[in-house]
């Protein structure tokens, strides 16, 4: 039998399954091991001959990366690359790739979803009729949606996708984005306290970073003249709960919708688990069949790419282009 040209390494997974990895590495002759690593020990020792390496949760820190002399890239699945040193992979010539797009089209319909059980009280009703209770006059009142303002706080690629959705319903979208020069068609850019003056919904869709955390605490909720509803399928972080809490107490804001928060999952004894006008999913916005099915193909190419001499389509560490162990050209 051929020896296979390269080895791949999965640190740990918990997605049940590997079958778009193995795929993915049959094209190219790579031998493929799913390992269980957490351990620093353990990784390097099940890491330590590996060409590339693909990562979920594992800790690489520089003690790992320096142990492995062959590893040419580290592929994470998803977004964030926390779990790896970056400095150190840089400083070793190691690539690393992350996949930032594979679940736009959830986020933005899970947030849309969020909206339009907000302002229809589907969710409200749902429970009432469940327990015999016939009556539209409960959920009085509800404004009409089209005509309506959304307010985004970051537009980038999920807050376009929910200002393109959102607009086939009549709604004018505004968008506070500090690092956009212009906006798309049909939407406003404007500052923030705009947004939270003149919306009837406010979504948030910027990353979560020092200038982020608690963007949103006492000071914006007081501002918000219009009772808006708040939609956050970002990072809970970003908005301050306490003083959420409190602006949902006193009217500031007429709900919430919320798949993200600052305690994940929430305790037993927050407030908003019984409120009428909040509702909550578990950090989902980014999953369905199809985005973990992408996610995890294209994780894999990452890593396949570089093991044929070519730069995968996302770089995190692009300081490391130009001197890489795989010898790509920077370009
Ligand atoms: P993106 O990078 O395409 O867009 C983020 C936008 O936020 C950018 O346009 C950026 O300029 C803007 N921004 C940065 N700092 C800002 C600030 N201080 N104020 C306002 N805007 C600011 O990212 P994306 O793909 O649209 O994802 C947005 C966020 O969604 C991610 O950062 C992540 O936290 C979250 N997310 C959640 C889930 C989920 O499962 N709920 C899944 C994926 C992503």
């Amino acid at each position: 039998m051929e020896r296979p040209s390269f080895r791949v390494v999965i640190t740990d997974c918990d997605h049940g399954s590997v079958e778009e990895e193995t795929e993915e590495f049959r094209g190219i002759g790579a031998e493929l091991i799913l390992a269980e690593a957490r351990k620093e020990q353990d990784l390097i020792q099940v890491c330590k001959e590996a060409d590339g390496l693909i990562n979920q949760y594992a800790l690489l820190t520089r003690k790992v990366l320096e142990n492995l002399p062959k590893c040419k890239v580290v592929a994470r699945y998803g977004v964030g690359v926390d779990s790896v040193d970056l400095k150190a992979a840089t400083d070793l010539g190691i690539i690393v790739a992350n996949v930032p797009d594979y679940c736009v089209d959830e986020v933005a319909s899970h947030t849309m979803a969020m909206i339009l059980t907000l302002a229809r009280k589907t969710s409200f009703f749902d429970r009432k009729v469940k327990s015999n209770r016939w009556d539209f006059r409960q959920g009085m009142p509800i404004d009409r949606i089209q005509g309506k303002t959304l307010g985004l706080i970051g537009c980038g690629r999920i807050g376009f996708e929910v200002a393109k959705r959102i607009s086939a319903f009549g709604v004018k979208v505004l968008a506070f984005d500090p690092y956009l020069q212009r906006a798309e068609e049909g939407i406003e850019l404007t500052d923030l306290e705009t947004i939270l003056r003149r919306s009837n919904f406010i979504s948030i869709h910027c990353p979560l970073n020092e200038s982020t955390r608690h963007l949103i605490g006492e000071k914006e909720f007081q501002i918000m003249e219009k009772r808006p509803l708040l939609i956050n399928t970002s990072r809970g972080p970003i908005v301050k709960e306490k003083a959420l809490i409190q602006a949902l107490k006193e009217g500031h804001i007429s709900g919430a919708g919320l798949d993200v928060l600052e305690t994940e999952p929430p305790d037993s004894g927050n407030p908003m688990l019984k409120m009428e006008n909040v509702i909550f999913s578990p950090h989902v916005g980014f999953y369905s069949k199809e985005s973990i099915s992408e996610l995890k193909r294209r994780t894999a190419k990452n890593v396949a790419d570089v093991l044929k001499g070519r730069k995968p389509s996302s770089v995190v560490n692009r300081e490391v282009m130009g001197k890489t162990r795989a010898s790509i050209s920077a370009d």
